[in-house]
């Protein structure tokens, strides 16, 4: 297969449809803008499981994601997108960088609400915040599909906020990339898992995402924190 590029956890491949590409995830955990490396044995069939299911309940929701099917157990077929080089972040509650910028809100706080907010993504300068009109200055979208981002984004987490809590989980945050498709039509493209998410339990406030990562030295601690958020998440729930 044609290698078309390869990211800090995931790699692109060329397919025979002009309109699809697949997606290979990776066993490499990293943070601190890339300064922080690791393997873990088994990370990329977890999140790319998990990044399946949760596409799958957005295509059901009607949230335009460029999700198709798996293909093996860490490799899956996508729409092929041209993707727009911004992280989209939601937050439900006060968390991680939110409270350095703006140290006004207390960790864990509920937000009145529900905030998204963009950052450019570029390693080099940690991912500068970007306001609505710096977007629009840079060219990345136009005023209509600023709208459409945010609104499919608070669409994202009334769909997958629900999800979680039926998990014992709260959605603190999450961050997702879109993309324009063959067709110029904008999809939720990237990844969704515990390495974009923040999630709590809802009970113990214990946390099961990369912050573990983040934060700790011990890999055996966050390989166990993956695989739980991962029996979690695809644990069968009563509707
Ligand atoms: P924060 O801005 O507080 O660091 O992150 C907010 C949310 O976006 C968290 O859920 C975090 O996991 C996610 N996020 C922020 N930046 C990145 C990034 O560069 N990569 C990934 N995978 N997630 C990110």
């Amino acid at each position: 297969m044609e290698k078309l590029a390869e990211g800090k956890t995931k790699i692109v491949y060329a397919s025979n449809s002009p309109t699809e590409v697949i997606l290979s995830f990776k066993d490499d955990i990293t943070a601190l803008d890339g300064e922080k490396h690791d393997i873990l044995a088994g990370k990329g069939k977890m999140n790319a499981e998990i990044t399946a299911l949760l596409f799958t309940k957005l295509n059901e929701a009607a949230v335009p994601t460029h999700f198709i099917e798996m293909s093996d157990q860490v490799t899956m077929r996508v729409r092929k997108l041209t993707m727009i080089p911004i992280e989209v972040v939601l937050r439900n509650i006060a968390a991680g960088h939110f409270l350095v910028r703006l140290p006004y809100f207390k960790r864990g706080e509920k937000l009145r609400i529900p905030i998204v907010e963009f950052f450019l993504k570029d390693d080099a300068h940690h991912d500068p915040l970007l306001t609505e009109d710096h977007v629009l200055l840079m060219e990345h979208a136009n005023e209509e599909e600023i709208a459409y981002i945010k609104r499919i984004t608070h669409h994202v987490n009334e769909t997958l906020s629900p999800f979680f809590a039926k998990r014992g989980l709260t959605l603190v945050d999450f961050k997702i990339e879109f993309g324009r498709d063959t067709e110029g039509n904008l999809r939720v493209g990237d990844e969704l898992n515990a390495d974009s998410m923040r999630l709590w339990d809802t009970q113990t406030g214990t946390i099961f995402d990369k912050d573990v990562y983040r934060e700790g030295t011990d890999l055996n601690q966050v390989s166990k924190v993956y695989q739980d958020v991962h029996n979690r998440i695809l644990a069968e729930v009563a509707a």
